[in-house]
């Protein structure tokens, strides 16, 4: 049976929706979890797919498709309900990035570093450690970004990469800022920065330094920079291979005073989250899970002769195209189940065996989405792979996921094979 979704704040009313990428009863989906998928699912579907390839081709910002998804308070999915949001946890938003990354992956991605602001600073920082006043100020804090987002529609990015080693975990930001009066003076640059000119603020990394001593990790701050603070600038171009509608070009910052109330964290929070509460950087995956899954379901379509603006040409009846079907599912059943598992796993302290769960989550959708996408490409042929059909947008945007900083797929495979080898402070010496 077919469902049906409206959503009046956008005129959609009974959207015949595709089938769940989660099946509510075969994963137990909590009433909630379903109704949000679902909702995510009819946007993606009614109005993000048939924007995806005019922002792909033109590399623009969906700015529409965030004017959407406020109306829809989907832009406040993670902020409690008792402030005006949607309260959705970790497993109920990833699942909805999942539905609309089936549909626009430029948008599934984007949302995500905008998403990521609030639950970093809310359901993921309830559960670290800091003390009554500290909490208290934190609260205080968050309010004002909640209220900026539910109230105003406030769109907030997430640079962190620079070039260097930082973004892997491996260094200290270079990125700084210097403590004054109120707040602190913020010097340095993003790359890859994504919403770039289109975010109200920039959710940035920075390592906390006076001058003396070497900067450290501990110290790194996360700081909500207002797009319009003097000494903030967005320069370059961007013309990459895919994820085009991200707009991740460079941000600068010379010299910009953010104020103390700017903090989405307090000092030491995000490094303590980043060694607590691991899971938080898996959050750039559910976008890929969806991109497989669009792969697959174009292929089954175009194979059957239905898959629109294509002529009504079956193909299904090859052994060959039958068995590559095969595989492209196996390898989306192996991801979506070990993807969901991770996902439904992610707290505070996770167990080893957790954590070498998550990487392998990471790494498994990350380059089966890009496997799947090859795999249609070859199985349905030339015809698909026209740029009036999602496939070959479908094929660059899933390239990109293996990308993604800190847990690329190749620091995915360190770390499996370090960390299962070694107890933590084990050496060979
Ligand atoms: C579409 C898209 C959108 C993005 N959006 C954002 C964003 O909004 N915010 C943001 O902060 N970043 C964003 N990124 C940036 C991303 O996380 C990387 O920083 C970016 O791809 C640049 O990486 P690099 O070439 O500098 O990587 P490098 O650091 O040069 O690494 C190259 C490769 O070497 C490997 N590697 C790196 N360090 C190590 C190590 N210590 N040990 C072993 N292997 C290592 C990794 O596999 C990596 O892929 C985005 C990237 C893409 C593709």
């Amino acid at each position: 049976m077919t469902a049906h979704v409206g959503i009046p704040e956008l005129g959609l009313d009974g959207v015949s929706l595709d089938p769940p990428l989660f099946d509510p009863a075969a994963f137990r989906l909590s009433d909630e979890e379903t109704a949000l998928a679902a909702k995510a699912r009819a946007m993606g579907q009614a109005i993000f797919a048939r924007r995806a390839a005019i922002h792909d081709r033109d590399a623009t910002f969906p700015t529409e498709n965030y004017r959407d998804l406020h109306k829809a308070g989907f832009l406040a999915i993670c902020i409690p309900k008792g402030q005006g949001g949607l309260g959705a946890g970790y497993r109920a938003y990833s699942i909805c990035a999942a539905e609309i990354g089936r549909y626009c992956g430029a948008t599934a991605l984007t949302w995500n570093m905008h998403v990521c602001s609030t639950l970093w600073s809310g359901p993921l920082a309830d559960d670290l450690d800091m003390d009554a006043a500290t909490r208290a100020a934190h609260e205080r804090r968050r309010a004002l970004h909640y209220r900026r987002i539910v109230a105003d529609g406030a769109i907030y990015a997430q640079p962190f990469s620079e070039g260097g080693a930082a973004a892997a975990g491996g260094a200290a930001f270079e990125t700084q800022a210097r403590p004054v009066e109120g707040g602190w003076i913020v010097d340095g640059k993003k790359i890859f920065a994504s919403l770039s000119g289109h975010a109200d603020y920039y959710g940035v990394l920075a390592t906390e330094h006076s001058g003396d001593g070497a900067p450290s990790r501990r110290n790194t701050l996360y700081l909500a920079v207002p797009a319009q603070a003097e000494g903030v600038s967005v320069v370059g171009d961007w013309d990459p291979l895919g994820m085009r509608g991200t707009v991740s070009r460079t941000l600068l910052f010379r010299e910009v005073f953010v104020a103390e109330e700017q903090a989405l964290m307090p000092r030491g929070l995000y490094f303590q989250a980043a060694t607590r509460w691991p899971h938080m950087f898996l959050t750039l995956s559910p976008t890929y899970i969806g991109l497989a899954q669009a792969g697959y379901d174009f292929t089954v379509k175009y194979l059957r002769g239905e898959a629109p603006g294509t002529p009504p040409v079956k193909r299904r009846m090859y052994p060959t195209k039958q068995i590559a079907v095969a595989e492209m599912r196996i390898r989306l059943e192996a991801a979506k189940a070990l993807w969901f598992q991770a996902v439904t796993e992610a707290q505070a302290n996770p167990t080893k065996e957790q954590v070498l769960r998550a990487y392998a989550a990471q790494f498994s959708t990350m380059e089966s989405a890009n496997e799947i996408a090859r795999l249609a490409i070859r199985t349905c042929g030339g015809q698909s792979m026209l740029k009036s059909l999602p496939l070959e947008r479908i094929y660059r945007d899933s390239r990109c996921g293996s990308l993604m900083l800190p847990w690329t797929a190749e620091l995915c495979l360190d770390r499996i094979g370090r960390e299962a080898l070694y107890e933590p402070g084990e050496t060979d010496a």
